[in-house]
């Protein structure tokens, strides 16, 4: 969910909100070869990458309007490399893979997913995450940054990496959907009937489907009656901010200050809203980081926020997703806890549960990813 006022639905066309509320189609398949629950990014990404691996007819359930979860309000940034030193390698490897599926799906996806390419310029504080430049890196000198960010009020050296990517979070999800046959929204499921190890039919509130396979991408993990799902799970606030349409640029996205974006606003965010679980926007957090960004640099001085909003990420303890069979249950998978990235990572794990689908064994790149790291010892 999002509170306040964000400002990717102002960004998309009448046709691409349409496409976020499709209802219920007449002709909607209720006896697919694969469900998908949840129409966040992570959802509408698996029953992409499983149309794309041809696992079958594909149905896909939202329980409210497409992207109403975490991903619509989400910053969108797509850059692998920011991660490294953060996150544990393998996952980073996850991120480069799945980056370059969302290019792959910019150029082959009926209408492509509004993917725009953007440079990551590391600055200041994110320098110590290095041990070393990660590949393709440039190492900049505070004279090469100060050419790129003039007017910083502690200039320093900086790390350039090319070819990131960013999108808006609403409108990827609206093209992802809106070349999936079997999208349906304001439908909730309620629950499963198990047989012998296997989900036999799943209740909603548009009726029982009896699907060959299902995928839970609910953000954190699934609460269906029926579906005993034990992993420890919670969510992190996050406050977003952009800016009014500036002539001040910055060269992609600078870290830790801000991304130039459409119409040459700048965004910022999201910050860490730890305990804090309330659904409202708190001014004083996006003042001060608003305050943050001016101090650093100060030439933005008289520039005016535009938007301000918040939403939350879906997180296990370890801050790590789950990608993995649903246990104990033959033909049911689930992925949540995508916290930070699941915007970037959303195509790798559709692509990921598509190949375990098709192939009954786990793929490789996602070791690691499973629920039995929670199973108490
Ligand atoms: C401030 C902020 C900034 C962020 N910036 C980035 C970023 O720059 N890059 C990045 O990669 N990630 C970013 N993220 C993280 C990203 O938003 C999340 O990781 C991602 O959106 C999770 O997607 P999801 O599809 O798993 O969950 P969600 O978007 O929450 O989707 C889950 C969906 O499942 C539906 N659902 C749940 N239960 C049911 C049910 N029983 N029946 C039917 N439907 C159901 C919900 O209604 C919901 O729409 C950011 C997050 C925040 C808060």
């Amino acid at each position: 969910m999002t509170v306040g006022q964000a400002l990717w639905p102002e960004q998309l066309s009448d046709q691409e909100r349409a496409w976020l509320d499709p209802g219920v189609p007449a002709d909607l398949d209720s006896s697919p070869d694969i469900l998908v629950v949840g129409g966040g990014i992570v959802g509408v990404g698996a029953a992409v990458a499983c149309t794309q691996a041809r696992l079958g007819s594909v149905v896909l359930l939202e329980g409210d309007r497409l992207g109403s979860g975490a991903s619509g309000g989400a910053a969108g940034q797509l850059i692998p490399e920011a991660h490294v030193g953060v996150d544990p390698p393998r996952l980073v490897d996850l991120m480069r893979l799945s980056l370059a599926a969302w290019q792959n799906l910019e150029r082959t996806w009926p209408r492509g997913v509004g993917l725009m390419s953007l440079d990551w310029l590391g600055l200041g504080p994110t320098l110590a995450q290095f041990e070393a430049l990660p590949p393709g890196a440039e190492q900049l000198s505070a004279e090469q940054v100060e050419t790129l960010v003039p007017g910083l009020s502690q200039p320093g050296p900086g790390i350039l990496v090319r070819d990131q990517a960013r999108v808006n979070p609403l409108r990827a999800i609206a093209r992802m959907a809106a070349g999936l046959p079997g999208a349906a929204t304001e439908v909730h499921v309620q629950g499963v009937s198990l047989e012998a190890g296997r989900i036999r039919s799943v209740q909603t509130t548009a009726g029982e489907l009896r699907p060959r396979s299902v995928v839970f991408a609910t953000g954190t993990p699934p609460r269906v009656d029926s579906l005993d799902v034990r992993i420890p799970s919670g969510e992190v606030k996050g406050h977003m901010l952009t800016s009014e349409p500036t002539d001040l640029t910055l060269p992609g996205s600078v870290a830790p200050l801000a991304t130039t974006i459409e119409d040459g606003r700048l965004m910022v965010g999201g910050t860490l809203d730890i305990g804090d679980s309330e659904r409202v926007v708190r001014p004083e957090i996006v003042a001060s980081m608003w305050a943050e960004v001016c101090a650093a640099w100060p030439v933005l001085k008289s520039v005016r926020i535009a938007h301000q909003w918040a939403c939350f990420r879906p997180a296990h303890p370890d801050r790590l997703p789950v990608i993995d069979r649903v246990p104990e249950v033959a033909n049911a998978w689930l992925t949540s806890g995508h916290y930070k990235t699941g915007i970037l990572l959303a195509p790798a794990t559709g692509i990921a549960l598509a190949e375990w689908i098709a192939s009954g064994d786990r793929p490789p790149q996602i070791d690691g990813l499973g629920v039995d790291r929670f199973v108490a010892v």
